[in-house]
């Protein structure tokens, strides 16, 4: 699209974003009265307008049901809530609905993932990551190795960009799996990443290590619910993901698995608790652990039903709007952005992908003069980002909520510092 950096050009695409009427759904910061232009929806996505009436209803249900709240309005009930999100989950990665759950928080779903899917043979023993991944996936790698016994130095890959890149080619990333396979028993990283916002081939790197025997499992915190995802096509083995990022449901949200359909036996390692135990027998608290079939086999306790009444309120919304109409407004959303900001004049580097196949919403930026000076900047004029030590700017522009006219903004903050 051609695109022209004024506000009767912002405000002309507004008007004709099929998903404007979204923007309603949400609640807009605006602490002094003036509502925030909020580019973090990569960090915590915004509050549903329906979360605190769903979150009510919930408290009443308590109030006034004890303990028959857990199968209080039958098919509704907190009972069934955690399969009442399964539709809209499913439709959001792309998975059937046997091979989606929500459950449990990002990286402890990581350590169960770790414990089912790394099973490492004398030869076949080594994990694939990228280099510079989310600490969290960092620290629950090197401790979940130390903790049965392995060197993490000696087990893990981590593939780097090459020298003087800030994002990988897909090809160095399949390489390093083709030059590893007879060590690999696993390709485990995230399937877009948190710093420079590129999104990875997942379709390319699940293929290659399929073709070795190679487990692969991706974690989806900022990708699940920005970017289209078709894990069960891609043949994915598992994956996980937060909710509180593009999903919006609020800080710790409820976190949800993905295990592809091959994997539905009941023989896989795992560590488990009750809520994972056949349904039909639950209460029946005998001994010996049987799994329920699919990914609900993998829960563990008892639900955070607050959280999860919130996750589902959320989840609908996303997949109301379709991540397919998503998908083509951030496109041009972001791409606005990179416009507004390369017009701007101001001197920045964008790390993230140019090419929009390889990138979701977010765009970060290396500023390395004054990089601190206009973060600020943007922060006086109510525009929230996220700063990164010692240069980096992340502004993620997300299509449910935010607008034309706000990235329009933003590119005048960065003009007016570029002129001053
Ligand atoms: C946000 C994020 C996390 C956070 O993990 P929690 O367990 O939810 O705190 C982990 N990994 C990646 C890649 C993330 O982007």
């Amino acid at each position: 699209m051609h695109f022209q950096n004024t506000l009767a050009f912002a405000r002309e695409l507004d008007q004709t974003d099929p998903l404007r009427s979204f923007r309603d759904r949400f609640h807009l910061p605006a602490p002094d009265g003036r509502p925030l232009i909020y580019f973090c929806g990569n960090s915590l996505g915004l509050q549903p307008k329906t979360a605190g009436p769903v979150l009510e209803k919930e408290m009443a249900i308590w109030r006034n049901h004890g303990v028959e709240g857990w199968f209080e309005g039958g098919e509704t009930s907190w009972y069934t809530l955690h399969r009442q999100c399964k539709d809209p989950l499913a439709r959001i990665v792309g998975g059937r609905l046997s091979e989606v759950c929500p459950m449990n928080n990002l990286t402890i779903n990581l350590h169960l993932l770790l414990t089912t899917f790394y099973r490492p043979t004398q030869e076949k023993y080594r994990i694939l990551t990228i280099g510079g991944d989310f600490p969290s996936d960092q620290y629950a790698l090197e401790t979940h190795l130390k903790a049965r016994g392995l060197d993490p130095d000696q087990t893990l890959v981590e593939v780097f960009p090459e020298t003087g890149n800030q994002t990988w080619k897909t090809e160095e990333i399949l390489r390093a799996i083709d030059e590893n396979r007879e060590s690999l028993a696993l390709v485990l990283m995230s399937g877009l990443h948190y710093y420079t916002g590129q999104v990875f081939d997942m379709a390319a790197i699940s293929r290659k290590a399929r073709q070795y025997g190679i487990t692969v499992g991706f974690d989806l915190a900022h990708a699940v619910g920005n970017v289209p995802l078709r894990l069960h096509d891609w043949e994915v083995d598992f994956a996980f993901w937060c909710s509180y990022k593009y999903l919006n449901s609020g800080p710790g949200g409820v976190s949800g698995m993905f295990i592809h359909e091959k994997h539905h036996t009941a023989d896989l390692p795992r560590l488990a608790g009750w809520w994972g135990y056949e349904e039909a027998r639950r209460f029946e608290m005998t001994k010996g652990f049987i799994p329920m079939p699919g990914a609900d086999g993998w829960q563990v306790s008892t639900p955070n039903i607050l959280a999860m009444a919130v996750h589902k309120a959320a989840i609908d919304i996303t997949a109301d709007a379709g991540m397919e109409s998503l998908r083509s407004k951030s496109e041009r959303l972001t791409g606005f952005l990179e416009y507004v900001l390369k017009d701007s004049g101001f001197p920045l580097e964008i790390m993230t992908p140019s090419d929009p196949a390889h990138r979701g919403c977010q765009l970060s930026l290396l500023v390395r003069k004054d990089g601190k000076a206009v973060f600020n900047r943007l922060l006086e004029q109510g525009i929230i980002g996220d700063w990164r030590e010692p240069d980096c700017i992340r502004l993620a522009p997300t299509p449910l909520y935010n607008t034309y006219e706000e990235v329009w903004q933003v590119g005048q903050v960065f003009a007016a510092a570029g002129r001053d």
